[in-house]
């Protein structure tokens, strides 16, 4: 390969709202197969909303708001932000919670105004022995049908609420997945949100392969596995949970508006994160590779 040629093609890439970290990462191109999505922030744009709260009876809306608010305030996930958000809008100003813990890929956990609570999914409320009562699991069952994340709210020892928070799908989503396709790759969806959410997704953008419920540190894992299955992997990802298997693909596209753990892991940056250009940057890259030859 002659360095100049592969100027050409970064040169090209700059233009295209592509950063290539080096003239290398266009060889890794070529042989890719498969590419691997994550969900959040990914495909879909990231920016949450809260929508609905279901309770148990006697629970207060404006208490589960309040206490689960300030919980989320503490927390960057974008989950939390919707959720403090809502509640900021709902019930004014939150407290300050006396203790609090991030639990990675599963939610928060703290002390608000004197009560232990918990706020994430109902793995984390089991971890306390604290099982959804049947009219929240039905809540929580019919949300994720429709495609929205179910947030369980527990506080001194009892589950007490649902929160239904939804994300939209990017406009450029399916029109992407598309083009990956056109140019032979497989598309995969990797997420740690719940699989019927995932499997919602999915479908409305034209991926068959769903790999739900993975924790953060295992994203990693679900790359070496297709790798040791012989696939030439590309990952896209836009999470602090997404730098180490960004780091493991033979390809990774890191989205430009994600976390900077993302964009120094990648081997490349979609500047704007239009999930579109991850097409045209391996386009790019086989085309400047075949003017080489
Ligand atoms: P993703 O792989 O979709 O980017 P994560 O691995 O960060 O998501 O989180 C997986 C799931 O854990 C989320 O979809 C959400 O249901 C739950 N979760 C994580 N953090 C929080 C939080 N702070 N509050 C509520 N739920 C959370
Ligand atoms: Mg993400």
């Amino acid at each position: 390969a002659t360095p100049t040629a592969l100027m050409v093609g970064t040169g090209r890439g700059a233009q295209l709202g592509i950063l290539i970290k080096g003239p290398e990462v266009l060889e890794s191109t070529r042989k890719v197969d498969t590419i691997v999505l994550d969900k959040t922030g990914t495909v879909t744009t990231g920016r949450m909303t809260l929508l609905k709260v279901h309770t148990t009876r006697g629970t207060a809306e404006a208490d589960v708001l309040r206490l689960a608010g300030a919980l989320e305030h503490a927390s960057e996930h974008p989950v939390a932000r919707a959720i403090a958000a809502g509640a900021t809008e709902r019930v004014g100003a939150l407290s300050v919670p006396e203790d609090f813990a991030n639990v990675p890929g599963l939610g928060v956990q703290g002390v608000v105004e004197g009560h232990a609570v918990l706020v994430g999914r109902e793995k984390l409320l089991d971890a306390w022995a604290m099982p959804l009562p049947s009219g929240l699991a039905r809540a929580k069952e019919e949300a994720e049908a429709a495609g929205r994340t179910a947030v369980a709210v527990a506080w001194d020892g009892e589950a007490r609420a649902v929160l239904e928070v939804a994300d939209a799908v990017k406009a450029t989503s399916a029109e992407a997945i598309r083009r990956l396709r056109a140019l032979g790759l497989t598309p995969i969806l990797l997420t740690g949100d719940n699989r019927a959410v995932a499997e919602a997704v999915a479908a409305e953008v034209g991926i068959d392969e769903v790999i739900a419920e993975v924790m953060p540190q295992d994203k990693v894992d679900v790359v070496k596995r297709l790798q040791g299955e012989g696939r030439s992997v590309a990952m896209v990802g836009d999470g602090v949970n997404d730098a180490a298997a960004l780091a493991q693909a033979d390809l990774g596209l890191a989205m430009g508006t994600g976390t900077d753990a993302a964009i120094e892991a990648g081997d490349l940056t979609l500047v704007r994160g239009d999930l579109r250009v991850a097409a045209d940057a391996i386009r790019l890259a086989r085309r400047t590779l075949a003017t080489i030859k």
